[in-house]
């Protein structure tokens, strides 16, 4: 008889899993593709164009090894639309990989309580296990911090991946302190591998125009892997062209390399179309071959076997963050007017997303996300150039989503939660498991320092070393005050004053509040009048309706 398997939008593997346990003849699936799941949140065009091309190249890819598929198109969620299914083609019970997302298990769980018949696989595709992170840091107790390093450590040890004799290769666990140099030309950057849609996608893409022509970005100039061949050789480039630098330029920022040596890898890797410890295990090998330096190969490794892991485990582990001290659970209200379209045949977005996710702010930041990251012209050229890159390729990389984005929303005041919102529908990569603790936590410390050990905050300063932006902007990366002074730095200095009840104990910020205090009186007051325009000046556009 058939085993039935469903496939979650973000586990698209054979691999690993229910997939590779019986032969091809004796394995059906149920793919199913949502229009209520893509309508919950504006999820950027690209991101909607690469994960339902995705699903359809997978969908054909079983077929063609010989596996039965059932592939339903539904207007409701995956967990209504899989009962339905069940019910209406008498399948017995459904086997699925436990999926990523925690919404999505949401919903599953729930159909399963109206009389789904599903039974959850363990979740193979991740490097580590529950068990794994609960032995080093035992169950979750509200008030105690968490610091990766521990994690890491002993994921290496466990592994043995870039170790020798029980050591770490190169006599040290880290070498994060060579991934810091600014990019000026020094090698070439190599020009990424680009996959034109083909017919399956330029349907997706004619789909999502038609039915999703409000949400955020745009499908113009689609490139992403959508099979698993492509999603192979996009990592293979990788390996040879990127990884090479990817580390010695890792925390690098350009306006004319907006990539640099990233690999996007990501986006495939979050839908399980690569696996994270065949890529650990690959940049691990360049590194004993030598063709790829230490620092880049652990750089990367620490990222995947380190970070991407620790991550989503203190998302599980405290329930979406809604664990955490001081968490309310909020009231459902209306989603902002932006985004609630009234017009006659606009679709609804589901406003229980929005006001529903955990809403932690440590430092009280409650402002309303300005039209900048909706691509209304701020000025700001560091800001601009990594918001037109999102709204176009629905990505950027690390830094400039923790040092331009996060760092100004952190230095304002901007509500977390708003920019966990936006960081989750806007970029490619994104799901709740990785945007939640990384915004809410690592990026804007809206945790209270759960994994952080300070906020991510930074004036002109940092950005003026690490990238070409200030070169390019009309404001003066070097002046703090007065007419065009960067609001950064303004923004830094007050960001510090207003939260030093907060702050000023944490040892990583005496040397700032030591700098802060000798400031004179004059100064600080020409520091918070640039740093209130500043703010006034964000806040004067609207943002567009979606
Ligand atoms: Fe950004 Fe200030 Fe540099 Fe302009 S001068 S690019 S606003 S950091």
């Amino acid at each position: 008889s058939r085993r039935w398997i469903y496939i979650p939008y973000d586990r698209y593997t054979d691999r690993t899993g229910p997939l590779t346990e019986q032969p091809a003849a004796q394995t059906g699936i149920v793919i199913v593709e949502s229009t209520a799941k893509a309508l919950r949140r504006p999820y950027h065009k690209k991101k909607l164009v690469v994960l339902i091309s995705n699903m359809r190249h997978f969908a054909l890819e079983q077929a063609a090894k010989g596996v039965k598929v059932l592939y339903h198109f539904s207007p409701d969620s995956h967990g209504q639309a899989l009962l339905h299914l069940q019910q209406s083609n008498k399948l017995p019970a459904i086997t699925c990989m436990t999926p990523a997302e925690r919404e999505l298990r949401l919903d599953l769980h729930q159909a399963q309580q109206q009389g789904l018949d599903i039974t959850f696989a363990e979740d193979t595709t991740w490097a580590s296990s529950t068990k794994d992170f609960t032995t080093v840091y035992g169950p979750y107790k509200q008030g105690k911090s968490y610091v990766m390093d521990r994690f890491y450590r002993r994921m290496r040890q466990q592994t043995g991946i870039l170790m020798q004799n029980a050591k770490p290769i190169g006599g040290q666990f880290s070498f994060d302190a060579d991934n810091r140099s600014p990019y000026k030309h020094e090698v070439p950057v190599p020009t990424p591998p680009t996959y034109p849609p083909d017919t399956i996608t330029q349907e997706v893409i004619a789909l999502v125009e038609q039915t999703y022509a409000h949400h955020f970005g745009t499908t113009e100039d689609f490139d992403l892997p959508c099979t698993q061949s492509d999603s192979d050789a996009f990592w293979q480039f990788f390996l040879t062209h990127q990884l090479p630098h990817f580390g010695r330029f890792e925390d690098a920022m350009r306006d004319d390399h907006l990539q640099l040596f990233h690999s996007k890898t990501s986006v495939l890797l979050n839908l399980g179309r690569l696996l994270a410890m065949d890529l650990i295990r690959d940049v691990a090998a360049r590194a004993a071959e030598g063709t790829a330096p230490m620092a880049s190969c652990e750089g990367f490794i620490r990222q995947l076997l380190g970070w991407r892991e620790f991550m989503r485990h203190l998302h599980e582990q405290t329930d979406g963050y809604r664990l955490l001290a001081g968490h309310v659970p909020q009231e459902p209200r209306k989603v902002p007017h932006e985004f609630s379209p009234d017009a006659p045949g606009a679709p609804r977005l589901d406003s229980e997303t929005w006001v529903q996710g955990a809403t932690p702010s440590a430092l009280g930041a409650s402002l309303t996300l300005p039209a900048a990251y909706w691509g209304i012209e701020s000025g700001l050229h560091c800001l601009d150039t990594v918001v037109k890159q999102v709204i176009h390729e629905g990505w950027s990389h690390h830094i400039t989503r923790l040092m331009v984005l996060s760092n100004l929303a952190n230095l304002c005041g901007f509500s977390p939660r708003e920019l966990t919102d936006w960081f989750w529908f806007a970029y490619v990569d994104a799901y709740d498991w990785v945007v939640e603790p990384n915004v809410l936590g690592m990026a804007t410390y809206a945790d209270g320092g759960l994994t952080a050990t300070k906020p991510y905050v930074s004036g002109a300063a940092y950005i003026n070393r690490m990238s070409n932006y200030c070169g390019h902007c009309q404001y003066d990366p070097k002046k703090s005050t007065g007419p065009g002074s960067c609001p950064f730095t303004s923004l830094y200095w007050t960001f510090l004053e207003r939260n030093e009840d907060k702050l000023s104990g944490n040892f990583r910020m005496q040397m700032p509040y030591n700098t802060l205090h000798k400031k004179k009186p004059e100064e600080l007051v020409q520091l918070r009048t640039r740093a209130a325009e500043a703010i006034t000046d964000l806040q004067s556009f609207k943002r567009p309706k979606y």
